[in-house]
């Protein structure tokens, strides 16, 4: 049974929820953490919202998400550049100590452009987020995805990135639905963790059937991922951080929230 002092959840699992909502929940509910996505900030002021996270005795662990670096057209790749220097802005006004990088995919392009692409956005953005406080967290995303998305599709190529962009303040977001499959996964969070770069960890579970494959993510024990085994190896490696819980589903988006807000924190404390 895992206690609630490290559990933390992304504002984008309880959609229907405005951040004021999701905030005044989580604490009620004995949650440490919360992740805010960006588009829960809409019309609204960073450090205000930052302010009224603290101030309900919650942790603002991360910003979701930058990224989007990779387009087969250059004034594409420079916007891209801007916003996520508005990104950067934004968690160091929220008090979010890390941005979560999707780092982006042109199916216009070969992979490995897509990815010397990314190479530079985050070079690009990298020394900003050093002056702002600010961590800069690669998320490796299913190979599914690798067409549109993200051509970091495995644990070794978000290393691998790393290790070229070689800033202290670039690391990994390990999230269990992108890499329950790959055989490598363990060896390449243990090299993470050695490297010091292992700077977050989403956790959910992988519907069987899956539904849809962005929207039916499952919570953590319903699934075929043994979450556990992967909170053991990122410990092990040295991670010390908050367990996110990061899912998207439109059969849970569409249920009364405070039951599922329950749901999650059983499934939390039996299944991570
Ligand atoms: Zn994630």
């Amino acid at each position: 049974m895992s206690d609630l002092s490290r559990l933390c959840i992304h504002t984008a699992t309880t959609k229907p929820w405005s951040v004021e909502i999701a905030i005044e929940q989580y604490a009620r509910a004995g949650v440490a953490g919360i992740t805010v996505w960006r588009d829960a900030l809409s019309d609204r002021d960073p450090a205000a919202v930052g302010r009224r996270i603290r101030d309900a005795g919650l942790e603002a662990v991360s910003l979701c998400r930058g990224g989007f670096f990779a387009a087969v057209e250059r004034e594409t790749r420079r916007r891209a550049v801007e916003e996520n220097l508005r990104a950067v802005e934004e968690a160091a006004a929220l008090g979010a100590p890390v941005v979560v990088l999707v780092c982006g995919a042109d199916s216009g392009q070969a992979l490995e452009t897509s990815r010397r692409q990314i190479v530079e956005g985050i070079g690009a953005i990298s020394a900003r987020a050093r002056e702002a406080g600010v961590r800069l967290a690669v998320e490796p995303l299913h190979p599914m995805y690798a067409d549109e998305k993200s051509a970091i599709s495995t644990m070794q190529s978000a290393n691998d990135i790393c290790d070229e962009i070689s800033a202290q303040n670039v690391g990994v977001a390990v999230d269990v639905y992108h890499i329950w499959w790959d055989p490598n996964a363990p060896a390449e969070i243990r090299r993470c963790g050695a490297a010091g770069r292992l700077f977050a960890f989403h956790v959910c579970d992988w519907r069987v059937p899956t539904g849809d494959l962005l929207l039916d993510r499952a919570l953590m024990g319903e699934g075929c991922i043994d979450v556990p085994r992967f909170r053991r190896i990122v410990e092990e490696s040295g991670f010390e951080g908050y367990h996110e819980v990061e899912i998207f589903s439109t059969r849970y988006w569409s249920m009364d929230q405070s039951n599922y807000l329950d749901q999650i924190i059983e499934a939390y404390r039996r299944q991570v």
